[in-house]
Parts: structure tokens; sequence; C-alpha cells
């Protein structure tokens, strides 16, 4: 007899996301993590995640409360190319939507998700999973500060670096980029009017996103040595960089938060699920932080698992295994390497790679339906919408 229906391995957004899911349907659901440490990180979650945070009866509440809405999205092409790009906005009303989606720091939402797991029965264990073995029809995870657990099934949700994706045997396809992402925040004198702005620039795109109280989350992509010299800066020298990317259209930028810096790679798992194993999130995927949609990815993973694992008998049946993995790589790959050409046409510097985006950015300029699709498209495909994803 297994211990549970389904055991999480990861408590990150989408593994917590994933335990509530299964858990408000009343299944018997376990999530091994160690504690988890501070992430100065906004994610911006669009409409569909939205939609999954209202499902799991935590939005609006306190988490819109202390969030800004997306209400328009710019890209200014700021490259200094021979090949300028015209600026493109996107605005919410287009697609008839109060906004695109909502910016949510990492600090914020994940005890907001993790009270609501344990409210809905989740098991918490404040362990590491070490590894898995299969045995007729269960899975038993091994956590290091306990013996065996079992279940039907495990979603792998622990991150990049997933102990379960490599104790499944499961490949990957990494890469990297020249690149390091400053995470920060920061505040202005100007109001944002609810409007992020994409600036591209040589060495990958400076993102400013809105915030409550005259504040923005900032995702600044740089070259590793440019990099490290902003991370040694002290908040003001940091402030005054600031101003002058942001061309002053902020006004005065102080009042710094927290900061950390990610190197920029790219991973594909060749399998997303295999014999009793199911992985989302970054175990799955990782993209570079353009366009916002690592995150809202991972949700959506989480949120097609749990419609597949409620629908079966046996949540961790090889039918439902193959189902998961072709309905994710379908949708997943194809995204992965739009957002990597994207990022190349900046970073390399090739003039037919910065044509081509300069003339895709254009045919959006001055193609309207072209435009709407891709709105649309960004927002996330609305087929195949997992259950909590959809609009009541
Ligand atoms: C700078 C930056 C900005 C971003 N902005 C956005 C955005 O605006 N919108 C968006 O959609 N996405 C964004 N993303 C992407 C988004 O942050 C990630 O997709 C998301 O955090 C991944 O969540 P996850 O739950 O898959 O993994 P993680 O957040 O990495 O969580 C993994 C969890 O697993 C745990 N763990 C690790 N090892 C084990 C183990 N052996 N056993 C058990 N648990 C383990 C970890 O402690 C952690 O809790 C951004 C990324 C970056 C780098």
């Amino acid at each position: 007899m297994a211990d549970y229906k389904v055991i999480v391995a990861g408590a990150g957004p989408a593994g917590l996301a994933a335990a509530a899911l299964l858990a408000k349907e009343g299944m018997a659901t376990a999530l091994v993590a160690p504690a988890a440490a501070e992430d100065p990180r906004t994610v911006a979650l669009m409409q569909p995640s939205i939609q999954l945070l209202r499902y799991l009866d935590i939005w609006p509440g306190i988490l819109e409360a202390r969030t800004s809405r997306l209400r328009k999205l710019r890209i200014i092409d700021d490259t200094g190319s021979l090949l300028v790009a015209p600026n493109l906005e996107f605005d919410a009303p287009e697609l008839d939507l109060e906004a695109f989606g909502w910016n949510i720091p990492l600090g914020l939402l994940l005890p907001v998700l993790r009270k609501r797991a344990e409210d809905l029965g989740v098991v918490f264990i404040e362990a590491a999973a070490t590894g898995a073995r299969t045995s007729g029809d269960a899975i038993h995870v091994a956590v290091s500060n306990a013996t065996e657990i079992s279940a039907s099934l495990c979603l792998a949700a622990d991150g990049a670096n997933s102990v379960m994706r490599k104790s499944a045997g499961i490949a990957t396809d990494t890469w990297s980029y020249d690149q390091t992402a400053i995470a920060t925040s920061f505040a202005h004198s100007m109001g944002h009017g609810d409007v992020s702005t994409e600036y591209h620039k040589a060495a990958g795109p400076f993102t400013t996103v809105p915030l409550p109280e005259s504040r923005s989350s900032l995702v600044w992509m740089e070259r590793p040595a440019r990099a490290e010299a902003l991370m040694a800066m002290s908040d003001g020298e940091l402030a005054a960089e600031i101003q002058i990317e942001t061309h002053g259209e902020l006004g005065l930028i102080s009042n710094l938060g927290l900061r950390k810096s990610f190197p920029m790679k790219g991973l594909t798992a060749r399998q997303f699920a295999e014999d009793r194993v199911i992985l989302i999130g970054e175990a799955a995927h990782v993209v570079p932080p353009i366009g916002a949609q690592g995150l809202n990815m991972s949700l959506r993973d989480a949120a097609l698992a749990a419609d597949l694992i409620l629908a079966s008998k046996d949540a961790g049946s090889d039918g439902l295994v193959a189902e998961y993995n072709a309905l994710r790589r379908s949708e997943v790959l194809p995204r992965q390497q739009l957002i990597d050409l994207m990022n190349k046409s900046l970073l390399l510097g090739l003039l037919p790679l910065e044509g081509a985006r300069a003339l895709s950015l254009a045919a959006l300029h001055y193609f309207g339906p072209l435009k709407h699709l891709v709105m649309q498209h960004g927002l996330q495909p609305r087929h195949n919408l997992p259950f909590a994803m959809r609009a009541s």
C-alpha cells in the first residue's frame, strides 16, 4: 500500500501549485523539499496563470493587493544596430482584457501558495529527495531525513538541477548564453502607468516591470563581466546606471531592493515524463527571462499534470506519462526555440539575425491581425487549456 497518491519533489512555485491543485481534489499528496532561500525575483504572471491562482482561492486577496497589473507592454529597440526595429506597444484593452497579467514578488507568492497547500492537506516533508526506484505500480522516493516514501507517481519540480530527473535516467540538452541576468527592484520619481518596458540592448533585454507605489522590478541581462561589475556597485552607483539605461523615462531612480545574479542558460529534458516520474517547471525546461514565459509555462505543466492525474485510475500509468510528454513537449519546445532565437538575435550582433528580428517586429507593428495573434499567443495558447486555467 502506497503512502500517498502523488509525491511532489520541490517547493518552488511549480511544485507548490501542483501539490495544491491535487490536494484541492482530495488527492493524498506529499511535498518533499528543503527550506527555501530568499529570492528577490518577481514573476509576471499572465491571465491563465492568474486564473490558476483564482481557482486555488488565493486570487485576488493579498496577492492582488500587493502587486501591480501589466496594462501595456512595450518593446524598444535600444541596440544601436544599423537595422532599427520599430517600437512595439501591446495594450491589454486590445484583447478586451483589464491587464495582460500581474507582477508578483516570489517572496510573496511562495508563502501564499505554501499556506494554501497546507490548508488543503498537503503533507510537507522538509528534506531533499535523493532518488527514486519503481516496483510494480509504485514509486519509492528516498528522502534525506527519513526512510523511503511511496506513491503512484512523483512530480519532479526540483528545479534545473533536478535530482529526480537524473534518478529517472532522463538526459538533457543544455546550453549557456554569454549573459548574466541581474534581478532587483527600485523606486522611481515618475509613475510607470502599469507599463512594462523591454529595452532590447546589445547584451540582451533590460526589462522594467511595474510594482505598487512607484516601484518597478528589473531584469537586466548583461555580459558576465559587466554584470559582475554592476553587482559590485553601491546602491547609489547602480541607481545611476539604471537611470541611464531607462533614458530617464521613469524619472529619478532610488531605493534599490535586494539584488541577485543568474548566469543565463537553457535546458530541455529529452523526455518530460518517464516511468512514474513527470517533470514540471525548470526540471523540464529552462529559458532566459524574455517575454515572461518561464513560470507561466511551468504552471501550465502543473495544471496539465493535475488534469491527467485526476482523470486517471492509475496516476503513474504508461498512458498518462506518454500523454503528458507529448502534450507538453509540443507546446514548450517551439516556445523555447523562439525565445532562444530572440535572445541570440540581440546577443550575436549578426546582421541577418538582427534583420530577421527587425523585420518580425516591423511586421507586428504594421499588421494588426498578426500583432493580435502574437499577443494572444504570448499570453499562452488558449487551446488545450488545463481546467484550472480556464476562466469560469
Ligand atoms: C531573473 C529571472 C526573472 C524571471 N522572471 C519571470 C517572469 O517574469 N515570469 C515568468 O513566468 N517566469 C520568470 N522567470 C522564470 C521563473 O522564475 C522560473 O521558471 C520559476 O521560478 C521556476 O520554478 P520551479 O518551481 O520550476 O523551480 P524553482 O523555483 O527552481 O524551484 C525548485 C525547488 O526545488 C527544491 N529542490 C531542489 N533540489 C531538491 C531536491 N533534491 N529535493 C526536493 N526539492 C529540491 C528547491 O529548494 C526549490 O524549492 C524568471 C527567471 C529569472 C532567472
